[in-house]
């Protein structure tokens, strides 16, 4: 996994997650290990990683091979200078990895869509329309997306009262969002859409996301133009990215579309990954507690999907945009912690039923000291994969 850390008055900088250690691919640049991949280090000297990234991904698989042999037990590649190039991660600091151009927010767990379907038009069909057509989505905000371990501040804003009465005020119902985000990887010119064939090769990365909501705002405000205020105060990213071609093992067939989508959006690829999910809530002077277990094989549609639809109308993605799947909820109601579910709306049912966390600790939305992390694991017979986790503590 690559991430962008500082130490010491070294200047922020691209490091490779290795165990405990980032690995200084600026460093490991210098000592001449990618001279034979004509990548110039001062690459890996930069605050973001989107000059890396915009090298391509043969440039990426050719590194991260490079890597892999340099990081075998049976190298000893960076014995002599192992202080200069592993820097521990208690000595370091995260820096938000890449420089966010746009940030768009789908709603592809289907589960997520018809829980709240189900809690908002009682008398509906839980799934919209268009839901099953197409993967649906809004233009988030990128100025606010921090890296894990910000703390978040709890937003103030308007939402209606007991007697539905707007109000101003902090909101009441603050919470999390557990989704994926990806990491664009590549520019495709305006007007120019990328077909479901092409469409992963367009994906550096994947992060875990957590979009942070605040459901009242959210509601008051949604009708007519969609999210708003109730969104765009914060969301948290992990501080490593994976590429995606290390979750190639994982790669698994997705849910049956039924009815079958266009054909702009068909495919017999493989498209979807099995990744574990969790979610730890842990209140202030509290052990951490997993409060839902859920994963990302219950996304609706694909990576690729979300990529060709974006794009179906020639909109351009640029390096470095974030595109987050929405949330990820398993389809199990639970009665017990860890739920399936992937926000607090869903696993207290908007506040119906409170989450008992201990014997006197109970929630239903956030409250202040509250600090949320997301964590994923990918694993198969033969290995498994942590992703980077993303956390964020609750303050007012
Ligand atoms: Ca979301």
């Amino acid at each position: 996994m690559y991430g962008i850390f500082s130490y010491g008055i070294a200047s922020p900088r691209v490091g490779f997650k290795h165990g405990d250690y980032a690995l200084d691919l600026e460093v490991v640049g210098l000592l001449g290990y990618f001279n034979d991949l004509a990548i110039d280090p001062a690459v890996f000297a930069q605050p973001v990683l989107n000059g890396f990234i915009a090298l391509g991904k043969p440039t990426h698989l050719a590194v991260r091979q490079r890597l892999k042999e340099l990081l075998a037990d049976e190298a000893h590649a960076f014995d002599d200078v192992h202080d200069q190039v592993f820097i521990h991660q208690s000595r370091v600091q995260m820096h938000l990895p890449v420089r966010i151009g746009d940030y768009t927010d789908f709603y592809a767990g289907i589960h997520h869509a018809e829980n709240v379907g189900r809690m908002f038009r009682p008398n509906a069909d839980p799934l919209l329309p268009n839901y099953r057509h197409m993967p649906v989505a809004y233009h988030g905000r990128a100025s606010s997306i921090v890296v894990s371990g910000t703390p978040i501040r709890r937003p103030n804003g308007q939402f209606l009262d007991g007697d539905k009465q707007p109000v101003f005020g902090p909101s009441q119902k603050l919470d999390f969002e557990l989704e994926l985000g990806l990491v664009i990887g590549k520019s495709n010119p305006l007007g120019e859409p990328v077909s479901i064939a092409e469409a992963e090769d367009y994906i550096f990365g994947v992060t875990l996301f957590n979009d942070w909501s605040a459901r009242d705002i959210q509601r008051w405000e949604y009708q007519p133009l969609g999210p708003f205020l109730g969104k765009n105060f914060a969301s948290s990213i992990s501080a490593w990215v994976v590429p995606l071609a290390d979750l190639e093992p994982f790669r698994v067939v997705g849910p049956t579309q039924q009815p079958t989508p266009l054909p702009y959006l068909q495919s017999n690829h493989p498209a979807h990954f099995d990744l574990d999910l969790e979610v730890w809530l842990q209140p202030a002077d509290h052990d951490e507690i997993c409060i839902s277990r859920t994963n990302t094989r219950y996304l609706y549609w694909s990576f690729a999907q979300m990529i060709t639809h974006h794009t179906v109308n020639g909109c351009n993605l640029n390096v470095g945009d974030i595109l987050a799947t929405g949330t990820i909820s398993g389809p199990e109601a639970s009665d017990h912690l860890p739920g399936s579910y992937g926000s607090l709306l869903e696993l207290s049912w908007n506040g119906e039923h409170p989450l008992h966390i201990s014997e006197s600790v109970t929630r239903t939305f956030l409250v202040d000291g509250d600090q949320v992390t997301l964590r994923a694991t990918a694993r198969n017979k033969h290995k498994a994969i942590e992703l980077g986790e993303v956390a964020g503590k609750i303050y007012s």
